[in-house]
């Protein structure tokens, strides 16, 4: 099918790919709808991508090339232990074929790729949705209403899309929240070791709670990024049943006193230095949700990345699964001879994968967080064992892969 108008609701990671994924797939006008007006490559976190999942990504042209990236290779779970040293004890470590990313440097890498006939409005609102018969209708803050072909919501876990094309599903507070934070590597020097492991990501295992850290790129050289997950303080102040986030430099008193304490009473002394040498403009604070949209589709329009699907963090994949959904895009629009072929193929591609890495997302959480083992009387053997019941069916973090095992593609990162 060639031609036709799409909108796309959102210019994050999925939007970015599903301009450039619409634009190559033959549209004759794409337009990005984005309400942010400063500059989105600021934004800056850490995630990480699966290798094998990168690789179908580069070949599919949904990943591009030359984005910097930090390479991963194991992941090591510790506990403190006073006897062991500062550092902690390792109980377990498994392979973590992973790259790290950098949220602003790879949104840049995305938007840089997609093509001059791209149209990228900023500061432009969306506030409604509607299902015009043949058409799509965008409507926008201060009363203008557009039409097109075809609609994404691309627009996060807060979808306004998502109303129009699935108005029964809300992303759900999972019970606990996560204390992220970032810092300039060089910072590290200040702890006094050289126990930091540049090519592994450390899990810090407590009761109730684990934390992820690991080095990314950085638009100034390398960052450590660190992502802590644990309950809130139950004081009855904070409402996390509808979808927030406290960003950087606004993390309550309290919720600083709480990751304090965390620090202190459950990381090894070195770890606790590490997070500590984050500051409060770049601490953030995000309730963790549950979404799986009963239907990613409805008439004209699609749900693509958050406002599609929010798995807990913990799989790894949100990124990786808003560019598989581009890539699903780009493939069902090559296929098809109508609009309504187009969404239905999408549909079913992407409908299920929602569901497995939501279900997958539950049950690590479940195990890493809400329900925590004996982890200081954990063996190598047992660890794995653990693991295992959390993977259940799923054969690995990271997102699922689309394509059959096939061979390796090389990309540009280190
Ligand atoms: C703690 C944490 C750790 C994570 N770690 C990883 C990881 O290691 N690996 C990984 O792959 N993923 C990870 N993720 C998930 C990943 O960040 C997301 O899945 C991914 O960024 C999805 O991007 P998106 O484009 O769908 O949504 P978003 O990035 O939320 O983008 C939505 C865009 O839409 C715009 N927008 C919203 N509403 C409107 C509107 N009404 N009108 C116009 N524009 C609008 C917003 O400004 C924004 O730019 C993590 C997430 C969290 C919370």
């Amino acid at each position: 099918m060639q031609g036709g108008t799409v909108a796309v609701v959102g210019g994050s990671i999925a939007g970015c790919a599903f301009a450039s994924a619409a634009a190559r797939a033959g549209a004759d006008e794409v337009v990005v709808l984005e309400r942010t007006r400063g500059r989105l490559a600021d934004r800056g976190l850490g995630l990480c991508v699966h290798d094998d999942r990168a690789a179908e990504l580069a070949a599919t042209g949904a990943l591009p090339a030359g984005i910097a990236a930090h390479r991963l290779t194991r992941r090591r779970w510790v506990v403190r232990d006073d006897a062991a040293g500062p550092a902690g004890r390792m109980f377990w470590e498994q392979p973590f074929p992973f790259h790290s990313y950098h949220w602003g440097l790879l949104w840049r890498g995305l938007r840089e790729a997609t093509p001059a006939a791209v149209v990228y409005r900023q500061g432009v609102t969306v506030t409604g949705a509607a299902d015009a018969g043949d058409r799509a209708e965008v409507r926008l803050a201060g009363g203008a209403a557009e039409h097109y072909d075809l609609a994404v919501g691309a627009d996060g876990y807060r979808s306004v899309v998502r109303e129009t094309v699935c108005r029964t599903s809300r992303p759900e507070y999972a019970g606990y929240v996560c204390w992220r934070g970032n810092f300039d590597a060089r910072r590290l020097a200040e702890t006094g070791g050289a126990e930091f492991p540049g090519d592994a990501v450390t899990t810090v295992c407590f009761p109730g709670g684990s934390c992820v850290v690991y080095r990314i790129p950085g638009p100034d050289g390398p960052r450590v990024n660190w992502v802590l997950y644990a309950m809130p303080p139950q004081t009855g102040q904070l409402r996390l049943d509808d979808p927030t986030s406290f960003p950087p430099g606004q993390v309550t008193d309290e919720l600083a006193a709480a990751l304090a304490e965390l620090l202190d009473r459950g990381f090894p002394p070195y770890w606790a230095r590490v997070i500590g040498l984050t500051d409060a403009e770049h601490t953030y604070v995000q309730p963790i949700y549950d979404l799986e949209s009963a239907h990613p589709t409805a008439g004209r329009f699609l749900l693509a990345g958050d406002a599609a699907v929010v798995a807990r963090p913990h799989t790894t994949s949100g990124a990786a699964k808003a560019l598989q959904d581009a890539s699903a895009f780009e493939a069902a629009w090559r296929a098809a001879d109508s609009w309504d072929e187009l969404v239905n193929t999408y549909r079913t591609a992407r409908a299920a994968a929602g569901r497995e890495l939501v279900a997958l997302a539950r049950r690590l959480g479940r195990a890493q967080v809400e329900r925590t083992p004996a982890w200081a009387a954990m063996n190598a053997g047992e660890a794995q064992a653990w693991w295992q019941d959390q993977l259940a069916d799923a054969a690995d973090i990271g997102g699922q892969s689309m394509t059959a095992p096939g061979p390796h593609v090389g990309s540009s990162r280190d």
